[in-house]
């Protein structure tokens, strides 16, 4: 049988501490989250390997390293509210569920957002609300966000949830074109923005009004 406990710990100790994830709250997330029941079937040897995977509609799952940085970058503390583009397997949002207050989540593609939603109830991950449709504008309804993160590639950062995002308030997104991105870090504080650059990286295309194919 395989222990997937000791498989996460590994994937830990040479995946992530190696290359910079130093939050202890993340690492233990990362540690607890059975990233093999986000993965499709005969793949769940596979899942906590150092590389993305397929999960079927076209899409990924990130690297687990990816995962952490971007999680690590939101700097969460327990009691924030935030915004997820890109539900996909639902694996970073369940690592988000154990982090943060509340997540929202929006996926595009509706057999993608329906099997992550089962995931994630299976699981007993309870704190979050997954909904089918187009989050490149944002989730009105329960705005601001106090941290948002963008898990597709993204031509700008779409001004809706610029808008979203609370003051202060952090945001993650990959922007760039369609083969390759830069990992974006947004700062919101006292009514100024700054954007940060925190390293090179390829997810798919986020699709939408203000992303790839929009009307404008
Ligand atoms: N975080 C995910 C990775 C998903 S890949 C995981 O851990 O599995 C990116 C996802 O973004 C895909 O599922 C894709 O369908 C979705 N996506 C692309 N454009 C979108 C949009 N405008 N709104 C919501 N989801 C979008």
């Amino acid at each position: 049988m395989i222990d997937e406990g000791r498989q996460r710990a590994e994937m830990v100790d040479t995946q992530l501490v190696p290359r910079g994830i130093t939050d202890p709250r993340v690492l233990a997330a990362m540690r607890e989250v059975p990233r093999h029941r986000f993965v499709g079937p005969g793949m769940e040897s596979a899942a906590y390997g150092d590389h993305a995977l397929p999960i079927g509609e076209g899409q990924t799952i990130s690297q687990p390293y990816m995962v952490a940085l971007m999680t690590q970058e939101l700097a969460l503390e327990g009691d924030e509210r935030v915004l997820e583009i890109g539900t996909g397997s639902g694996y970073q949002t369940a690592l988000l569920t154990r982090l943060a207050e509340k997540v929202f989540s929006i996926e595009r593609v509706e057999a993608l957002a329906r099997r992550a939603q089962k995931t994630l109830d299976e699981l007993g991950y309870t704190n979050v609300l997954v909904k089918i449709g187009d989050g490149t504008i944002g989730w009105s309804e329960f705005e601001p966000y106090d941290r948002i993160i963008v898990t597709a590639g993204a031509p700008d950062i779409p001004q809706s949830l610029l808008e979203q995002l609370a003051d202060p308030g952090i945001m993650a997104i990959p922007v760039g074109d369609q083969g390759f991105q830069e990992l974006k870090i947004v700062r919101k504080e006292r009514g100024l923005t700054e954007i940060r650059d925190a390293g090179g990286c390829v997810f798919v295309p986020l699709l939408g009004r203000e992303g790839w194919n929009g009307n404008g």
